[in-house]
């Protein structure tokens, strides 16, 4: 844990949950993953919903992939991400330009740059982790909690436009 005299606040505006910040439940999750190929399923999703609640942590230059990466999830499901997701992780293996191939995402809406859209009406401190595990009652509702964070995500930086 930390000992920072301003702790309670993250830059998302969450409180911190019975497991800390935004940030130990974030690690917490990518320890947990590495072990469970179900549940790394959600990989992308939580990485680019975690990254847009906290922009100061991200590249300001794959923001935007990132953010038209949630609304094809939200949009088109968690297969046809992880189809769209593998294609990126083949191109840059491929040694093709770094960053996202924005083909099949162009027909989302761009980020507009400018500050974090916090509070969330979701967000990672409000994960349940019982018994060690993230996924303590199941891939499906662990699905539901990252899919709610996704939409709270993306719902918030629209906000920011009108
Ligand atoms: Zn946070």
């Amino acid at each position: 844990m930390t000992d920072s005299s301003d702790a309670g606040r993250c830059e998302c505006g969450a409180a911190a949950g019975p497991l800390g910040e935004c940030v130990d439940y974030y690690h917490a999750i990518l320890a947990e993953e590495q072990a469970d190929p179900e549940m790394y399923r959600w990989h992308t999703v939580v990485v680019c919903a975690y990254l847009l609640q906290h922009p100061a942590r991200a590249h300001d230059r794959h923001l935007d992939g990132q953010f038209r990466m949630l609304q094809l999830y939200l949009d088109k499901g968690l297969d046809a991400l992880l189809h769209v997701a593998a294609h990126q992780v083949g191109r840059n293996r491929r040694g093709a330009r770094p960053g996202y191939d924005m083909a099949p995402l162009a027909e989302y809406a761009p980020l507009l740059q400018g500050g974090s859209p916090g509070p969330f009406r979701d967000g990672f401190c409000g994960l349940p982790f019982r018994d060690g595990s993230l996924v303590c009652d199941g891939y499906p509702a662990y699905g539901r909690r990252v899919g709610s964070i996704a939409a709270a995500t993306v719902e918030s930086w629209r906000n920011l436009t009108t």
